[in-house]
């Protein structure tokens, strides 16, 4: 296995169109990394660079130590996994995942059939370690079709089998060759959510036994967090931020990467904050303060030195952040809506109290300050309505802070 190394890989197709920008990251041996973003972000690019499918306009390529940037895709030991499976439609499953194989095996010894008949007589022991090799292919391909559970479909074509199926074979495929690391371009978005959620866990086991590296392309933050070692965001051809799931998550780069990741969307609250005696008033539709006791004070203090006045900001929090109210007092909310998920509840609502009115060059304002929407969970069995009106408290040790222009996490250490 190997690592993979991009060095401010750049791709401008013909037309214009600059699908990559400047893109340099470092995926370990053995680490599994999705690459993840909204369609047209360019990770399917990046991805097909790797490959060899796709020729950068600038910057190198390195497998393993070795610079293949113009080295063909044959010639790259990786292989790679499809969206639409991409088997061979005339062969069986076992001829499928055997192929490749096989196709390097007769190119080796050569010949056709009549040559190797020939050599069965002329060069005997050529002949018999072209059969044990071919014995040993024959193994493979069944130890890899029991791995993914497919050894009584060997004799079947492709369109006997359902998606879930194909998808194995096209993975077994893969897995057969041993490369030196696995590309996958969102490979399961053709299953539906029960069999995803079925073939992500088996795909984590597979990383785990193969000891591979692999490179997963998906724009589904859902499988990028539960996939991923690492999660790379993507967004306009260039690397946002690189990070652990759970970093990702809790200390996003910036406002896009905190509005990306994450199953349900991120409470914003636009608003300005300024120093009052030693603490720190939030002005907005939720108003917060932060003393000298309040988490990450420190990191205020340091934000704010030398600003007179006030700063606008974005108070972002999630929705695990808000909590119900003990006392009278905190953030009243009226709610909109109630989505009863089974495990827990989402409640929609709406901050209570008269609008007000941001300042114009606020990019965030807009509707969010005229009405401030707080998106929550409760128990499942929480007793809402549409309509009742609930105090809430927000967790400030999770609060974050972007900047309302650059969006950039203004806390992140
Ligand atoms: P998706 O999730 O929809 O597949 P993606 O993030 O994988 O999207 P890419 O397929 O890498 O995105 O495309 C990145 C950008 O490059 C897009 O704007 C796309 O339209 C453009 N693009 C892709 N292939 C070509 C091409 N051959 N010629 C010109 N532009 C292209």
């Amino acid at each position: 296995m190997a690592t993979v190394l991009l060095e401010s890989v750049n791709k401008r197709f013909p037309d214009g169109t600059q699908a990559v920008t400047d893109v340099s990251i470092e995926i370990e041996d053995q680490e599994f990394l999705v690459l993840v973003g909204p369609s047209g972000c360019g990770k399917s690019t990046t991805l097909r660079i790797i490959a060899g499918l796709e020729g950068s306009t600038g910057g190198v390529v390195r497998i393993g130590g070795r610079d293949v940037t113009h080295v063909a895709p044959k010639d790259r030991d990786i292989a790679m996994v499809f969206q639409n499976y991409a088997l061979y439609p005339h062969m069986s499953v076992y001829k499928n995942l055997s192929f490749g194989l096989t196709l390097r095996l007769n190119r080796l010894f050569g010949g056709g059939v009549l040559g190797r008949g020939l050599r069965k007589i002329f060069q005997p022991r050529r002949a018999s370690e072209f059969v044990r090799q071919r014995a040993e292919i024959g193994n493979k391909v069944r130890r890899t079709a029991l791995r993914l559970g497919i050894e009584h479909l060997l004799d079947r074509k492709p369109h006997q089998l359902s998606g879930g199926e194909r998808q194995r074979v096209a993975l077994g495929r893969a897995i057969v060759r041993n490369p030196a690391a696995f590309l996958f371009d969102e490979p399961l978005s053709n299953l539906d959510a029960k069999l995803r959620q079925q073939l992500r866990v088996e795909l984590k086991r597979l990383h785990r036994d193969l000891k591979a590296t692999m490179i997963y392309v998906t724009h589904d933050q859902v499988e990028a967090m539960t996939l991923g070692d690492r999660v790379a965001i993507m967004n306009e051809g260039r690397i946002l931020q690189v990070g652990g799931p759970l970093e990702v998550y809790q200390r996003p780069a910036n406002l896009f990467v905190a509005k990306f990741i994450g199953n349900s969307p991120i409470n914003l609250c636009p608003g300005t904050v300024c120093r009052v005696g030693d603490r720190f008033e939030f002005e907005s539709r939720i108003p917060m303060t932060w003393g000298p006791d309040s988490p990450r004070f420190d990191r205020l203090v340091a934000l704010l030195d030398g600003v007179s006045g006030s700063r606008s900001v974005v108070v972002g929090f999630r929705a695990e952040d808000v909590g119900l109210a003990e006392s009278e007092g905190e953030i009243e909310v009226e709610v909109t809506e109630v989505d009863r998920l089974g495990e827990s509840t989402m409640v929609h609502s709406r901050v209570c109290g008269p609008p007000t009115r941001g300042t114009k060059e606020d990019k965030f304002v807009q509707k969010n300050t005229i009405e401030q929407m707080v998106l929550f969970r409760l128990k499942s069995d929480a007793e809402c309505a549409l309509g009742d009106r609930l105090q809430v408290k927000i967790d400030l040790d999770c609060v974050l802070w972007f900047d309302p222009d650059s969006g950039e996490n203004l806390l992140k250490e």
